[in-house]
This record gives C-alpha cells, structure tokens and sequence, in this order.
C-alpha cells in the first residue's frame, strides 16, 4: 500500500483552519507599516529633501547625490526602528520573480577590526553592483564580464521585509541595456504620459501628466501541503503532469463565488492583514471557478507601484500558504481539464487633472477625448496583437492560452454593444453628420449621449483576451506567475507609438487649414475602419473564431518559440525605438533569454515526467499487473480451466490493457529522451526550443494519456501520487 500517499491524505484532513487575528482593530493603524511612504519620509527627511526627491520621481530629474546621502540616512533610521539589519536592491530579472542580495548596515568606523558603525550612505541607495553574473542577459553581459548594477527607482517607495530594507531598482548592463523588468516598464510609462499628454492638450491644455493605471486580479490555486510534498511534478515543475480527471470537478459550478472553505478563510484574512502592512490596498477575494481556486485584488493604481505590489504579493502569498499548511500555485495551468490561472491586468489611461481617459465622458468634448483614446488604443492593439500576445506568453501560460481545453492565442477586443454602435455610428457618418455646433461656436462629435454608466458593463464577454469593461480595458491573457511588466511595458509602448502617430495625422490636416475637430474625425474614422479585424465580441473558445480571426489577419501561432519572433519584427523594432522602451540589441537579446527559459522548463518538464512514468506509474502498474497475473494461477488451481473460462473469470483484458500502456509510456520515455539527446547539440537557442516544442511535448501528451488511463483501473491502494480529487478537494 502506497504509505505515503494516504499518510498525507491523512494529515491534510486532519488540519484545522489557523486562528488569525487583525493586527489592530482598525485597518488604517497599520496600513502601509512597512513602506517607506511619502507620510513617513516626511518624518524622517527634511522639507528641502522631500522637494528634490519629489521632483526627481515626478518630473525624472537626476538626484543629487547629497540628496540620496540625506534619503538614505532616514531611509536607514526608519528601517531600523523597524528591526532591519541589512539591505537589499530588490529587482526583476527577466526569469520573472525578483531577486535580492542582502548587505548588513555594518561597517568599520575606521581602521579593519577596530568598532563598527550601522552604515547606509547615497551610493548605497543609489546603485550596487551585484555579482548577479548569472542571470540571464542574452549574451549582453559575458559573465567575465559581470558589470551589471542596480540603480535606485524613487518612484516605488522602499519596504522592510523581516529585517531587510528592500529598495525597488532596475537592473541594468555596464553599457546600459536594460536586464530587467522594471527599466522597459518605466521608460514606456514615460512614452506613454508623453504621447498622451500631447494628445489631450488637444482637448484640454491644463493637462501636464498622463499616468498610466493597473488593477491586477491575481488567480492561484492552493494544495494541502503535504499531499504536495507527495507530487514531485507539483513541486517541481507547478503543475501536475500526470492525473485523470477528478468525476467531480467544476462541472455544478458550486465553487465559483460559494462560501469560501475555512482554512482558505483564514489564509485570505492572514494574507489581507499581511498585505495591508505593506500597504497593498487588496479589496476583493472569492472564490474562482475551479475548485481550490481562489483570487484576490487591489484597488487599481499607478502602473509601477501596482507591478511591484504584485510582485511583492506574490511572494506574501507563498509565506503565509505555509503558515496555512497550504503550497501556493501561481502556475497558469497546475491542473489539466480544469480552468487555468490568469492575472487580468485591468489597464486605463488618466490625467493629472483627474480624469479618466477610458471613462465615457459628462460633455460631446470629454466623449470626443474619449472615442479618440479608446480607437487609438483598439488601433494599438489591432496593429500590435502578435506582440501582444508575445508579450504575454511562456512555456507554462501556453497550457492555458492555445492548447487544449483553453482559450485560443489568439488577441481581440471586445466592446461591448454600446461603444460597438458608437463606433459604427461614426464610421458610417460623414464628417458633417458626426460633427454638431455647440455653443461655444466650437465643434464637437455629435455623441454626447454615450451614458455615463454603461449598461452592458455587466454583460461582459468573459472569453475575450483584451475586453472593454466600462472605463479600462482588462488584459486577460496575462498569466497567473507573470510579472504584469511584460504585458504592461508592451501596451504603453503601443499605446504611446499609436497617440505619436495620432497626433502626427491630426497636425498634418490642420496644417492644410482643416477644423481640428474635423481632423480628429477624420482620422478616429480611418482608424475605426482600419482596426475593425480586431473587435470581436463572440465566443472566444469557440472554434469558428480561429478560423475566422485567420481569415482577419490576426496572430493565431501558438508554438512559443515562433510567437516570440514578433519581439523583433521591423514593426516591432520600429515601435520599441521610437518609443525609447527598449533598443533593437536589447530585443533581441530578451528574445535569447525567452528562448533559453523556454527550453528549460521543458527539459525540466521531461525530465520529471520521465521520472514519475519509471518510479511511479511503471512500478505501480506492473506490480498490480503482477498481482492480476497470480489471481489467474490460483483461479486455474483452483477450478476446472473450462468452467473458469465460461464464467469469464480468465478474462486477460485487464492485464493485457496494463501491459500495452506500460509499453507505451516506457517507449515514450525512451524517445523522449533520445530526442533530448538530439536537441540539446543544437546551438542556436530558437532553434532548441523550437526543436523542444515540436519534438519533445507531443511525448508528453501520450505518456500522460496512458498513465491516466491507467490510473483508472490500477488498484487505488498501490496508487502513490495523490489524485486531482485529493489535491483538489480537500482544503
Ligand atoms: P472584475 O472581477 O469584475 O473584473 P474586480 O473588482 O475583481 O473586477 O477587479 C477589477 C480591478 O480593476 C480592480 O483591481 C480595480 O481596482 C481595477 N480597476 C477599476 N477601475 C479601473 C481603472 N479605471 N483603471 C485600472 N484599473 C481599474
Ligand atoms: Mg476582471
């Protein structure tokens, strides 16, 4: 009997939900306890300094480095009040997560061995030079060469975790390409408030900013802990590589929205408490659709902080899951059969004069803003979609968009019926018909009665990648795991080259003598006609719109290295430099780096489900086959063979079915491997992990089909990795 197995299944049940109580009865008393915010800098620096370092994350003037020596002495005096010790440039890589090393304060106060001092100075604040040699860089940086450093982003305010400041930077080259998630991210919120800020001086000259705005909603899936130290797929690769469907799954739909499981309850709770301490405004949590799913999300805000915040939450997430006897899976698609996980990136645009450039407006002038805003960006996506869905797209995330029992890869827009007739309104209106006088003897669009609630905001088309929802537009093809700058980088970018290009159009009509708001129209038009093949508010899932969108000129690859190539299209190229977010070298050196992470998760993946066909499933299968086998002999010793095989009792079926999946699976496994063998003397990385996803997944399909099966029919007491109904139901 698999010892192991029930064991865990045992202790699982046997947990009860943790006790956790609120840090204070009021949320306000320690919200943003841990975050270095500008309330508490206020505390510490003086308002000369405040002023400089406001500047600096406002406007992006250079700090002074007296400035940064003042900061990081009352950074240093607020973070040890708090009990830290050490501290940390906390960054991205571009593997996805962050990363940090950690330095003691101390320091000797003069000679070596003489007293130490508790030291933190602005060079310290300002860059570091990790030996983080072996991150990725795509070939910029050799390794004999590691001169990566880490410069200081003010504009993410610093935290303490334990006993460690962590100071948000990017990290970048010694030549200064960008190694990191963050430095394309910030640079594209940068084009973007340029571009769009052009664009709405237009409408409104007081406009001096345009922010850029993210509201994540994070899905993840818990696991009892100890029946997932008993898959070692799940704790290796996040996902179960193996495992018949459970009878019961999310078929009743009872999960969705029901009343959430006790220890789930109080892991939710423990996670609020802990993510309000770092100042994480996190507003809803339910239940999702698949059992054991669940999600949580913020009150949206700024596109950088929101990123980190994530990130940041991301890893509060996995700490208290094991204060719960929980494991956190944060992978796209842990479980086959059942909905995968996604991170919808709720994205809008807003003024610093506080309006909402996604939001319909109150007058024909706001709706004016706003039709041009939301066309440009339907244009930005239409134009972008296969680097879009690049942008979005990883060995695991793949499982959940295009595979089977998925989404397709395919990027459109859904609008919903009401912006859909306002667009169709104004394409088939002349510019006469579309453009009424108002008072003011100005010009507007004759659209001033687009309701300021849309109805349909409700009715949302929950298939759809990038839909409308009311004033955003939510990016769902993110991924659970992903770091939201990928995808938000990519859309700024877009976004940012396509106002450029707007503004451009709109200036050359007005050059000739035309009315602006004639200008305006016209363009808004041509874009309304020209991006139509990305609107699509039908059935995402259905298989009619794959034809249909490959009839429309839309992206449909869904191989991972192949989708990576739209990184460096020309257009691409064009895009990314024109908008300063990332060079051509640099685009090309993340694509390595893609490539590369690509081909590891699955050489990872095929290693353990190697792993698992020959140490658990072959074992298993041939010692009830074994078993089968002896029940014959005795059957034969015991009755007449004739009358035993009259009555069936020598039927070999079972054994026969156990013996040709067996073979199947071992010679799946053996090709696997020799294809492996094959790929891994290729050189040039797209070509290795084009070759790993051509030639080494298809195996994976067949060794999980008969394992599967054979789940089915062995003895469920020999049976040794817990089954989707243990991993998923008990909680
Ligand atoms: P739903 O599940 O209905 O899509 P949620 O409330 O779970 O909605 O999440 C919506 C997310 O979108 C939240 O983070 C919310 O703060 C964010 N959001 C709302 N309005 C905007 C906006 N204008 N721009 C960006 N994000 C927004
Ligand atoms: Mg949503």
């Amino acid at each position: 009997m698999s010892s192991l197995r029930f064991k865990a299944v045992e202790e699982a049940f046997k947990k009860k939900a943790v006790e956790v109580s609120a840090p204070s009865k009021f949320t306000t008393d320690y919200y943003g306890k841990f975050v270095f915010t500008k309330s508490v800098m206020a505390k510490y620096l003086s308002k000369d300094i405040m002023k400089s370092l406001e500047n600096a994350i406002e406007k992006g003037m250079t700090l002074d480095r007296t400035i940064a020596d003042d900061v990081a002495t009352g950074m240093k005096m607020w973070a040890m009040e708090l009990g830290a010790t050490h501290y940390t440039h906390w960054f991205q890589p571009l593997t996805d997560g962050t990363a940090e090393k950690h330095d003691s304060f101390i320091d000797y106060a003069g000679a070596p061995g003489e007293s130490i001092v508790e030291e933190f100075s602005g060079k310290l604040l300002a860059q570091q030079e990790p030996d983080a040699s072996s991150f990725p860089s795509g070939g910029i940086r050799s390794t004999f060469e590691a001169r990566g450093y880490t410069a200081w982003d003010p504009s993410s305010p610093a935290f303490v975790v334990d006993d460690t400041l962590c100071i948000p930077t990017i990290f970048i080259s010694y030549t200064g390409e960008a190694l990191d998630m963050k430095a394309p991210l910030l640079k594209s919120l940068n084009a973007v408030n340029k571009a769009a800020t052009a664009v709405c001086q237009m409408f409104d000259p007081n406009v001096k900013r345009v922010f850029s705005y993210l509201g994540w909603e994070q899905e993840y899936f818990l696991v009892d802990e100890n029946l997932y130290a008993t898959r070692p797929d799940l704790m290796l690769t996040g996902r179960t590589l193996l495992g018949h469907e459970s009878a019961k799954n999310q078929q009743m739909e009872d999960h969705y929205f029901g009343s959430v499981p006790t220890r789930v309850a109080s892991y939710m709770k423990d996670l609020e408490f802990e993510a309000y301490k770092f100042g994480i405004p996190l507003k809803t949590r339910h239940n999702e659709v698949a059992p054991n799913q669940f999600e949580l999300a913020p009150i949206f805000g700024e596109c950088n902080l929101a990123v980190d915040q994530n990130l940041l939450v991301m890893s509060i997430m996995k700490r208290v899951a094991r204060r719960h006897g929980f494991r956190l899976l944060l992978h796209e698609k842990p479980f086959a059969g059942i909905n995968g996980s996604g991170k919808h990136n709720n994205w809008s645009l807003g003024t610093d004069t506080g309006v909402g450039l996604l939001t319909p407006g109150k007058t024909p002038e706001e709706n004016l803003q706003f039709i041009t805003i939301l066309v440009n960006v339907l244009m930005a996506v239409y134009k972008n979609n296969a680097l879009l869905k690049a942008s979005i797209m990883t060995a695991q995330n793949a499982h959940r968009l295009g595979a089977n029992e998925a989404p397709p890869a395919i990027i459109s827009a859904f609008l919903g019926t009401q912006i859909t007739e306002v667009l169709n309104k104004l394409e088939n209106s002349t510019s006469e018909e579309a453009i009424v006088m108002s008072g003011k003897k100005q010009l507007s669009l004759g659209i001033a009665h687009i309701p300021e609630v849309l109805l349909d905001n409700t009715d949302r088309n929950r298939t759809s990648p990038f839909a409308f929802t009311g004033n955003r537009f939510e990016f769902r093809a993110v991924g659970s795991s992903a770091n939201c700058s990928s995808a938000m980088a990519t859309l700024n970018a877009a976004v940012a080259a396509q106002l450029f290009e707007f503004k451009a159009e709109v200036d050359a009509k007005m050059a000739t003598g035309e009315l602006k708001e004639k200008a305006i129209f016209d363009v808004i038009k041509s874009y309304i006609k020209a991006s139509k093949p990305i609107r699509f508010d039908g059935n995402g899932y259905s298989d009619e719109w794959k034809i249909e969108a490959a009839k429309r000129g839309l992206d449909c690859e869904t191989s991972v290295p192949e989708i990576y190539k739209a990184f460096t299209t020309p257009e691409s190229v064009k895009m990314f430099t024109e908008t300063g977010v990332l060079t051509e070298k640099e685009l090309h050196a993340r694509n390595e780096v893609k490539w590369e992470t690509y081909t590891k998760w699955v050489q990872i993946e095929a290693r353990v489900l190697g792993d698992l066909s020959m140490n658990h499933i072959i074992p298993v299968a041939t010692r009830y086959q074994s078993f089968l086998l002896d029940n014959v002999t005795k059957i034969k010793a015991a009755f007449p063979v004739e009358r035993a095989e009259k009555l069936g009792m020598l039927d070999s079926s079972l054994i026969i079915e156990i013996g040709e999946r067996i073979q199947n699976i071992k010679n799946a496994v053996d090709d696997m491997v020799d294809s492996r063998r094959q790929i891994n003397k290729i050189d040039n990385e797209f070509e290795k992990a084009k070759a790993y996803h051509d030639k080494v997944l298809p195996y994976f399909d067949v060794i999980r089909y008969n394992a599967d099966k054979l789940e089915l029919i062995v003895d469920d007491e020999l049976w040794t990795l817990p089954k989707y109904r243990e991993l998923l139901f008990i909680r």
